[in-house]
């Protein structure tokens, strides 16, 4: 359950990503944001506290992934699955490419979306258990969403209402659209808003990525995005 703004302006070369994590009440915290270094690449994300992998990043070439949960499909059980963090990770590390994500290599994984967004465009990668699409996508705006309880429709609502309450208003920038739009309770508080509340779940955090005069900007806030908390900030310099 997640949901994803994406924007890209190919004028002023600035193009980002803003994602509310929405997640189990039984999940452990995640790990606020932090740099390491891997494969001579710098990387940014916050970590999953269950799995220490991360559902969202930059590295220092400008890359940014993150993967959405795909729960509308019936998959047979896997064994041993491999954790979508840890794919996520090894994208952002250059450990894997994109290019290797095929039927074989993900065999162990839990059906998901995974977004990988350039200036140019979005790709998005969404792999059902059993076969993998990609999918290309060049549009300036875009909203993607998972939800366990509504499947697409979710995905649907979520798009309408950005479309119909900040599409046509656009006065602030990427960073202060994404926080509002994710931030909101439309069409009401509960599981079909972007800032999402369910007894079992809710939204646990929002990031931000901003990437313009190559330098990555990173917002977040840990917790609720509705609640009055602080945010952090960083930033990476892209090589
Ligand atoms: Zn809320």
């Amino acid at each position: 359950m997640c949901t994803a703004l994406i924007y890209r302006n190919l004028q002023t070369k600035e193009f980002g990503l803003g994602f509310n994590r929405d997640e189990s009440f039984l999940r452990k915290k995640a790990k606020f944001p932090s740099y390491y270094e891997s494969n001579n690449l710098k990387i940014l994300s916050p970590r999953d506290g269950d799995y220490n992998g991360t559902w969202i990043g930059v590295n220092s070439k400008g890359d940014v992934y993150a993967i959405l949960n795909l729960y509308e499909v019936k998959i047979v059980s896997i064994a041993k699955p491999i954790s979508r963090g840890w794919l996520v990770s090894q994208l952002l590390e250059q450990k894997t490419s994109i290019q290797n994500l095929n039927k074989e290599f993900l065999r162990d994984f839990l059906p998901f979306r995974l977004i990988y967004l350039t200036l140019e465009r979005t790709y998005l990668f969404t792999w059902d258990g059993k076969d993998l699409e990609i999918q290309q996508d060049e549009k300036d705006w875009q909203v993607y969403a998972s939800s366990a309880l509504h499947g697409k429709e979710a995905e649907r609502i979520r798009k309408q209402t950005f479309e119909k309450n900040f599409l046509q208003n656009l006065t602030h920038n990427f960073t202060q659209i994404s926080k509002n739009y994710l931030s909101c309770h439309i069409p009401e508080k509960g599981s079909l808003s972007p800032c999402m509340h369910r007894d079992v779940a809710h939204t646990v955090s929002q990031t931000i990525i901003y990437i313009q005069n190559r330098i990555a900007h990173l917002e977040y806030k840990d917790g609720q995005p509705c609640e009055e908390k602080d945010w952090t900030s960083y930033s990476l310099n892209l090589i």
